[in-house]
């Protein structure tokens, strides 16, 4: 993929961005880049916003792994997802124009529920209880039965997603060349009947995590995926991995994971 030139821009349509957006638009014109309509004639798809719109871009472009996807930034301060800012226009057509771009991969988490539909998430996949009742959940590393977890729910994040939700609840910041997904608790009940490890804990790429969720009368969880919810009712099963096609995103000298956590958080 030398030639990257056909551009596909993801946003809100709303008043105060079109503007700026469409002044962009020009600017990726007259430098040569051919805006599409259709994302999947796209080798480059641009989301521009914070980091739920960089999520959504990722998942109505279907997670594609032949395109490089980048982030534009609209406030102050810049979001995760988010190696440019909106002002910034020398900045991304310079890095979008560069024909040995460096690219950064981000691991993605393949969650299959009850083993046939699959569904791919860039941050986590959050399970929770949508009773009062705790929920039971039966949760097993690989054919290992590891732990029965009875509480809220439980997160399984990407290393990008870790700075997210994960991280909320004491889950660890993950460098996202570590090709890995870690699990965490939401309260947990812990007494002499009920017992789990207590802290979120990682897991290689070559593991399998499966939550078999306990049929008590308590299994309509609510199943998060990034920002969006599953409509699936009843579950019974779901199994994670981490899906063999990373996304990827543009490398630049300024904007390592680090960088982009101690710039959010430090
Ligand atoms: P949102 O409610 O706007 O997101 C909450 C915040 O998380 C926003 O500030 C968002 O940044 C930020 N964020 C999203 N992904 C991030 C990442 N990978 N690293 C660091 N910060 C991140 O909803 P949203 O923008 O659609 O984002 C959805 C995400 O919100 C979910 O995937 C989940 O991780 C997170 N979330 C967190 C909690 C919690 O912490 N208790 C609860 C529910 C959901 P922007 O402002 O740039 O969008
Ligand atoms: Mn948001």
């Amino acid at each position: 993929m030398s030639e990257r030139k056909n551009v596909y821009f993801f946003y809100k349509k709303e008043d105060k961005l079109v503007e700026k957006v469409e002044s962009l638009l020009d600017f990726a014109k007259d430098h040569g880049f051919i805006i599409v309509e259709d994302d999947t004639k796209a080798n480059i798809i641009v989301s521009i916003g914070g980091d739920g719109e960089f999520l959504q871009a990722v998942r109505k472009t279907k997670f594609r792994s032949d395109c490089l996807y980048a982030g534009i930034g609209v406030d102050d301060t810049l979001s995760l997802y988010c190696d440019f800012h909106i002002d910034d226009r020398e900045k991304i057509i310079h890095a979008m124009k560069e024909s040995q771009i460096e690219v950064r991969r981000y691991p993605v988490l393949e969650v299959i529920v009850d083993g046939k539909t699959t569904f791919k998430c860039l941050n986590e996949c959050s399970i929770k209880s949508s009773i009062i009742k705790t929920f039971v959940i039966d949760v097993f590393i690989d054919d290992l039965h590891f732990e029965t977890f009875r509480g809220d729910g439980m997160l399984i994040s990407t290393p990008t997603g870790s700075t997210a939700y994960n991280k909320s609840v004491n889950g660890a910041v993950v460098d996202p060349m570590l090709p890995c997904i870690q699990v965490s608790e939401l309260a947990s009940l812990n007494n002499n009947l009920y017992r789990t490890l207590g802290s979120s804990f990682i897991l290689s790429d070559k593991r399998k995590l499966t939550l078999k969720i306990v049929q008590d009368g308590n299994d309509y969880p609510v199943i998060g995926i990034d920002n969006e919810a599953l409509s699936i009712r009843n579950v019974k099963q779901l199994e994670y991995g981490l899906s063999e096609t990373p996304i990827k995103t543009v490398k630049l000298k300024d904007n390592s994971f680090w960088e982009k956590v101690k710039r959010t958080f430090l």
